[in-house]
């Protein structure tokens, strides 16, 4: 069975958005991966780090999905890593209000021995230096490395080590305007012409409610994000849709530009489930049948016949 090394933070999250307001829920970037990909029945282990503080109830959910955490470290006497965000009314945008590194700061990644070979790596979002140490301990290349970030890694003190690591992946997937800011480009092709020149030989831009573009060289693919009556809260979304292009091909071992389009459309697939509730909850419980229904309905959305004279 093909294998998915997971790199990214696991965090108490605090959110606020125009339907409530939480208090320290699970959050950061590796649960939402590992969750998503989980849905395609891969091997898929967490390299990451928590503190003392941290419920290992949630632990135990990741594990029942069949995700190996034996590489989430736990410090002794550390403080979980902890983010907190305020949603705007239209939900597209977010103010960070607090971010605490705590046990981040000092994490060395060690990678499991069964997992160096791994087959992709998907580097969520973390501190870049982190992400580098990650690859250099694999003993294999990989099919394929992804990176996601975000504009907290673009600040002068990280931008360095942030462009180091961007320079050593074959697919990025960033927002529209983390695209924007990494790259000094309003328009958005221009934006991932020049990301590409960085290194990456695919660019991926998400939009939000406004879909997903898949850029390399000349090609370029769009996948709508499906039309939602309620969006609850959109945290995860973006690591949702890294989990599910990374899970879906590790899946199908096939990492052509034809198939990388199939992962964009079950990547956005499964970020529609995680917007409707708060936190990691919607993607706690999802089931197969919902996912296989929705997959349905994109295609039904997107799908046309035209005739060209
Ligand atoms: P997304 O909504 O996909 O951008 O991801 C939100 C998640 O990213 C939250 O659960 C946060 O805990 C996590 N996060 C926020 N800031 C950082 C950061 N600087 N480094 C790593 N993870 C972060």
């Amino acid at each position: 069975m093909s294998k998915l090394l997971i790199v990214g933070s696991i965090a108490f999250d605090a959110i606020e958005t125009p339907f409530g307001k939480t208090d320290k829920i699970l959050g950061g970037a590796a649960p939402y991966i590992a969750l998503s990909a989980s849905n395609f029945n891969i091997s898929s282990s967490i390299v990451s780090v928590v503190g003392e503080d941290f419920p290992l109830d949630y632990l135990s959910m990741l594990q029942e999905k069949n995700i190996d955490t034996s590489a989430v470290e736990i410090v002794k006497g550390g403080k979980t890593f902890f983010w907190s965000g305020r949603y705007h009314n239209d939900l597209n945008s977010r103010d960070t209000l607090d971010t605490q590194l705590n046990v981040l700061a000092d994490f060395n990644p060690v990678v499991p021995d069964n997992y160096k070979d791994a087959d992709i790596v998907m580097l969520g979002n973390l501190n870049p230096l982190v992400q580098l140490g990650v690859i250099e301990q694999l003993t294999t290349k990989p099919k394929l490395t992804i990176l996601d970030t975000m504009n907290f890694w673009m600040e002068d003190a990280f931008l360095g080590d942030l462009l180091k690591v961007i320079s050593k992946v074959d697919v990025i997937t960033i927002n529209d305007e983390e695209a924007r800011q990494l790259s000094g480009e309003y328009s958005l092709v221009k934006a991932a012409r020049a990301i590409e020149k960085m290194g990456p030989k695919y660019v991926v831009i998400k939009k939000g409610e406004h879909g997903a573009l898949l850029f390399h060289k000349e090609q370029i693919f769009f996948a709508p994000a499906l039309p939602l009556e309620e969006v609850f809260d959109p945290t995860g979304a973006g690591d949702t849709f890294a989990g599910g292009f990374s899970g879906y091909l590790t899946k199908t071992d096939d990492i052509s530009f034809e198939n990388m389009k199939k992962a964009i459309i079950h990547a956005s697939n499964l970020a529609s489930f995680c917007v409707e509730k708060f936190g990691t909850e919607r993607m706690e419980n999802l089931n197969r049948d919902e996912v296989q229904r929705r997959l349905q309905q994109f295609r039904e959305l997107t799908q046309f016949e035209i005739e060209l004279s």
